[in-house]
């Protein structure tokens, strides 16, 4: 009989659901391995079919989006692959929903939800920015046949139409950090399906399912991850999205590579002391910064007066690892620090076990809009694993470079 690619997934864990995040981190989606440690990675692109009228059905399962049956033929590597099964079935768990659909890349996530909606005769997206650039640039562009209207977090209500399908936010809020109250959007969203890209936060840190959110996007590339060596984006959700969800993966050919749900599953392995570990030395490099005379602003959620609503040690665990700060001498000041780090990597992503700086306006937020761009004085940095001490050196020595 074929591997039957996990066909119950969610039964073993529905008994382990009170255990804690650090060990569902450590063995959700491995529960079914008897004969071996670690995952296997099965690169098979085509399965034995065996009966042709079971495998024509088992085709037809998989292809609408359906989960295999016991004993069904896996048919194609796009339409399932065993091990980003289990990749999806510990996202879920970490996540608190009942599934997850992993995808080629967190673009290919937004996307397939996009023509979700599209599909479903609900075109009419509200979003509130800022957004991740690529995010806003394919809403802005209307590439996949929607229609945008962009609202503040407290206008979500004001601008839905009976079109709308979707309600997308993100927090922190790329770049900003930003903070968004979950519970204001899903209320103010009624009916509507609320999207949040949760990549800044992780599951660690914030599940946006606790407060009424059906889609929980990732872009898996940065801290679930957390290596800087696989792209990669996942949706975690309800049964129903997931299979409309499969249903467009399956057809746009946007599955996740075996290899990169292998190095993803070991990833979330160390997840929660990675997301705790580079939040403390966020938090000590923030603070080291705030007060020093080349920067105007440390954007950080941790700081005074940074988290207006209380969202940290509600909505959310901690002010995660991300800051931005805002140089002085605009766009010049800014292309200086940059380009006088030494140990900060002047790189784009985010999340690894490195620390990365970046310049939105001209890199990951070029495409957005000039009214809503951020401002070209803006640096983000992705603080890592290193030594806070030596990080604080490394940017303040850069931040006194002369022209
Ligand atoms: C990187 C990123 C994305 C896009 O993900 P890819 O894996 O690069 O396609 C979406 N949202 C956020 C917040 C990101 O940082």
């Amino acid at each position: 009989m074929p591997e039957t690619g996990r066909p119950q997934p969610a039964t073993g864990a529905l008994d382990r659901v009170e255990l804690g995040v650090d060990t569902h981190a450590v063995h959700a989606g491995r529960e079914d391995l008897t004969n071996a440690h670690v995952p296997p990675i099965d690169l098979s692109t085509t399965y034995p079919v065996g009966d042709l009228e079971e495998g024509g059905l088992s085709y037809e399962n998989l292809a609408s989006g359906g989960r295999p049956r016991p004993g069904d033929s896996l048919v194609y590597q796009r339409l399932w692959n065993p091990g980003v099964a289990r990749v999806e079935d510990a996202l879920a768990r970490l996540e608190g929903c009942q599934e997850a659909v992993a995808f080629a890349s967190g673009m290919a996530a937004l996307s397939a939800a996009l023509l979700a909606t599209v599909t479903q005769g609900r075109p009419h997206i509200v979003a509130v920015r800022p957004l991740y650039g690529g995010t806003d640039h394919i809403l802005a562009n209307g590439l996949l046949g929607t229609r945008v209207t962009w609202a503040e977090a407290t206008g979500v209500a004001e601008a839905i139409t009976p079109e709308t399908g979707l309600v997308i936010v993100e927090t922190p809020a790329n770049p900003t950090l930003a903070l968004i109250d979950l519970n204001r959007i899903v209320a103010a969203a009624g009916s509507v399906p609320v999207l949040v890209d949760n990549t800044f936060a992780t599951p660690i840190l914030q599940t946006p399912t606790a407060h009424g959110v059906q889609l929980v996007l990732h872009s898996a590339t940065k801290y679930l991850g957390g290596h800087g060596d696989v792209i990669g984006g996942v949706i975690a959700t309800t049964p129903q999205w997931a299979a409309r969800l499969r249903h467009i993966r399956a057809l746009t050919g946007a599955l996740l590579h075996p290899v990169a749900a292998y190095q993803l599953h070991r990833g979330l392995q160390t997840l929660p002391i990675r997301v705790r570990a580079q939040q403390s030395g966020a938090a000590v490099v923030a603070a080291a910064l705030a007060d020093h005379p080349q920067i105007a602003y440390v954007h950080y959620p941790g700081l005074p007066g940074q988290d207006p609503l209380g969202l940290i040690g509600n909505q959310m665990a901690g002010p995660g690892a991300m800051l931005a700060l805002d140089v002085i001498g605009g766009y010049n000041g800014a292309a200086r620090v940059v380009q006088g780090c030494r140990l900060l990597t002047h790189a784009v992503s985010l999340g690894g076990v490195d620390s990365l700086i970046q310049h939105p306006a001209s890199l990951t937020h070029r495409p957005v809009s000039d009214d809503a761009k951020p401002d070209r004085g803006l640096l983000r940095v992705s603080i890592g694993l290193e030594d806070p001490a030596d990080l604080i050196a490394d940017l303040d020595q850069a931040l006194r470079t002369k022209s």
